[in-house]
């Protein structure tokens, strides 16, 4: 049996500081990163982002295109060159030039993020980005940076203390890739963070577009980026028409995101300023089409037909599955068993799960011959690639068996759950029966007891969004 902190009863993983490890995104899951991307820095009041007025972040002499927020201009590594922070990037009416102007008044100045070009940082925030809304990414930033400053720490920590910080973030392949990834980089490079893209792009989990933006944000490198926002705006403003997650289509994107770019010494303000058109104006429904610097040579504007870009998505049926999770309990304590490291929910712990009925009563048999199991309400997860359908069956013990089988499974108290590295659904139903449990020792409902519906009936399957991997 293993011995390990949750099973001395102390709490197996201290709450991160600032609030719960656990704390629960709302509605992220699947989106581009509405809200915003990286940018430069802090500083610019936030009602000049809204109000359209420039509130001293003045204006280029000969082209009238505003100059960064103080913010973004410490983030332009040529700023440590002497060089000048921002310059007109071409002619003044080209694309490049009006995203880096509006960036200027009316992107995204005051993200956490936005005040250091240390590139490990600018790589939390991408990655922590990708497929999540800024809302959500921020205090899970916070925290992170709290607890992992630099590259050293996080490579010196457990996977179960990423995982933990992590944990209501969904799309967990993205912690164990940045835990491995700060391996690799003190291993290979004596901890000193990578900004050419190639380079980067040897690190799991970090793409083309992923490298191109730390490399222009940090090193002011000329990459193009091409998430699912610049997608769409560059789709529609050049009037591309076809799936752009097709390769072909996907190509041309990239060559004509490659033909945009700005000086160096613009890449920085330039990419955030991209990534921030894509998100607060160029939205997937209702774009601000009249508030967009890109209006006069927009191809799906001019044309009215923004709605046909980009093209949609071939429909293909989502796979259902369905298995059998035993919520083993005694008292306080719930067994639970860590997921293999890839697949869904790698590396957390969740319950044992199981592809059959029969396999789970065997299971419970192990632990309690013959005791009876109790039916609890089906649950239902949609994933990226598939949905399932959870089917728990509780079984409450007398006595407090050996977790068994190695190490991968633990008897968690309901005390801790917040700070243990749960996926969202498995934290949701033992919140439950921890309120249950309560409510029991108040003498309100008996343990193991379903609330019924308001008909009576046992309540229909739950519906859950969350993330796969
Ligand atoms: S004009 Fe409208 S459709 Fe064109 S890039 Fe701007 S927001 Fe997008």
């Amino acid at each position: 049996m293993r011995t390990n902190r949750w099973q001395s009863g102390a709490p197996p993983f201290a709450p991160a500081p600032g609030g719960s490890a656990a704390q629960e995104p709302t509605g992220t899951i699947g989106v581009d990163r509405t809200g915003g991307g990286l940018t430069g820095a802090v500083a610019a009041p936030s009602h000049s982002r809204r109000d359209g007025r420039n509130h001293g972040a003045g204006g280029h002499a000969a082209f009238g295109i505003q100059l960064a927020p103080p913010a973004l201009r410490r983030r332009d590594p040529r700023r440590a060159q002497g060089g000048n922070v921002v310059r007109q990037a071409g002619r003044p009416s080209s694309f490049a030039a009006r995203i880096i102007a509006w960036q200027a008044t009316h992107g995204r100045q005051d993200l956490p993020w936005q005040s250091s070009s240390d590139p490990y940082r600018v790589w939390l925030a991408e990655i922590m980005l990708q497929q999540t809304q800024v809302a959500t990414v921020i205090p899970y930033f916070v925290r992170f940076c709290a607890r992992f400053p630099n590259v050293a720490t996080l490579a010196a920590a457990s996977i179960d203390d990423v995982l933990s910080l992590w944990a209501g973030l969904g799309y967990y392949a993205r912690a164990r890739n940045l835990h491995a990834g700060a391996r690799q980089v003190v291993e290979r490079w004596g901890g000193r963070f990578p900004t050419d893209a190639d380079t980067l792009m040897q690190l799991p989990g970090i793409g083309r577009s992923t490298a191109g933006a730390i490399a222009a944000f940090c090193a002011g490198a000329c990459e193009p980026i091409l998430d699912g926002n610049v997608k769409r705006v560059l789709a529609r403003h050049f009037a591309i028409a076809g799936d752009p997650r097709t390769a072909a289509v996907e190509r041309r994107l990239w060559e004509q995101a490659r033909s945009l770019l700005p000086p160096s010494a613009d890449m920085a303000a330039y990419t955030q300023g991209l990534m921030d058109l894509g998100a607060t104006l160029c939205r997937h429904r209702a774009p601000r089409c009249d508030e967009c610097p890109l209006r006069r040579t927009c191809a799906a504007h001019r044309s009215g037909r923004v709605d046909a870009f980009p093209g949609a998505k071939a429909r293909r049926p989502v796979p259902a599955r369905r298995a059998w999770a035993l919520l083993a309990v005694h008292g306080d304590r719930v067994l639970l068993q860590r997921r293999p490291p890839a697949g869904l929910w790698g590396g957390l712990y969740a319950l044992p799960q199981f592809t059959s009925a029969a396999q789970l009563r065997r299971a419970a048999d192990e632990l309690d011959p013959g005791a009876a199991l109790k039916v609890m309400p089906a649950r239902r997860h949609v994933f990226t690639h598939f949905s399932l359908t959870l089917l728990p069956r509780r079984l409450d013990l007398c006595a407090l068996p050996p977790a068994g089988r190695g190490d991968d499974r633990v008897w968690l108290s309901l005390t801790t759950i917040d700070s243990a590295p749960l996926p969202a659904p498995v934290l949701a139903l033992l919140r439950e029966v921890a309120a249950e449990s309560h409510a029991a020792a108040s003498g309100a409902l008996a343990p193991g007891k379903a609330q019924p519906s308001a008909s009576g009936s046992m309540p229909r399957a739950t519906r859950k969004r969350d993330t796969m991997l």
